[in-house]
């Protein structure tokens, strides 16, 4: 890949949810490229070319001009501070406003929505969680002491790599320590299931930074759904769709 972008035109710079300070810059037809690309849709290596078009700086430095090194630490960020990332870059590029198209699973009818992000972001009714610090759980069946992580840009990459997905490696991935130790295949796979389903549990309940996830009322029959931001085409190329008829 070319070499860093320039900086054009105006930054903006904010906290992610871990309080990790960042400064980007709007998206370019660079990314737009790497967001259609198969390959990398697939892989989920668009989300760090789409960061490192736009992300100027992170913790306080200049993201580094190695795409390596810059991919590794963009990767470094938890989940919920990527999505977060995520939105801001959105706003930054696109604006608040996000109009689309969106077919009901229920009624199978489709209707055209308009949403304002930030007027979501400030209500809560995107909902931004606070980290918390070490979450450590005592398995009650075989006994032992699991430490929780939070899930980062390299779980999701397995996790979007993975053609049939091992849960012992996703359970595994899911803690930063086992008694003390870093976790291990051998000693994951030894586990009984449900102690494993309890450490799984565990870590889908902790919530921390974005939950890119918004309650969509159907405008045809009601029916409520949750609709992943980046799910929706507009999200990163607004007017994409023509909304079918009069949103909210
Ligand atoms: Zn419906």
């Amino acid at each position: 890949m070319a070499r860093r972008r320039e900086i054009s035109g105006e930054t903006i710079q904010f906290e992610l949810p871990s309080g990790i300070p960042v400064e980007i810059q709007e998206m370019s037809g660079n990314a737009e490229r790497h967001i259609r690309n198969k390959q990398f849709l697939k892989s989920g290596k668009w989300l760090e070319l789409l960061m490192m078009d736009t992300v100027v700086s992170l913790g306080g430095n200049a993201l580094p001009e190695s795409e390596l090194e810059a991919e590794k630490l963009l990767l470094d960020l938890r989940t919920g501070d990527r999505n977060y990332l995520l939105l801001q870059i959105r706003m930054q590029s696109f604006g608040e406003e996000m109009t689309f198209n969106y077919k009901c699973p229920e009624c199978k009818k489709t209707a055209g929505y308009s949403i304002n992000l930030k007027e979501l972001l400030d209500s809560g009714d995107l909902r931004v969680s606070p980290y918390r610090e070490d979450v450590p759980i005592q398995l009650e069946v075989r006994g032992g002491i699991a430490v929780i992580d939070y899930s980062d840009g390299h779980r999701e990459r397995l996790i979007a790599a993975q053609k049939e997905i091992d849960t012992v490696v996703l359970t595994m991935m899911a803690c930063k320590t086992f008694n003390g130790e870093k976790p291990a295949y051998e000693t994951f796979a030894k586990l009984l299931s449900r102690d494993l389903a309890k450490i799984r549990e565990t870590f889908l309940d902790l919530q921390g930074g974005l939950e890119p996830e918004i309650e969509l009322d159907c405008l045809e029959c009601g029916d409520s759904h949750n609709v992943l931001l980046a799910g929706i085409p507009d999200f990163f190329f607004p007017a994409t769709t023509k909304r079918v008829n009069i949103g909210r």
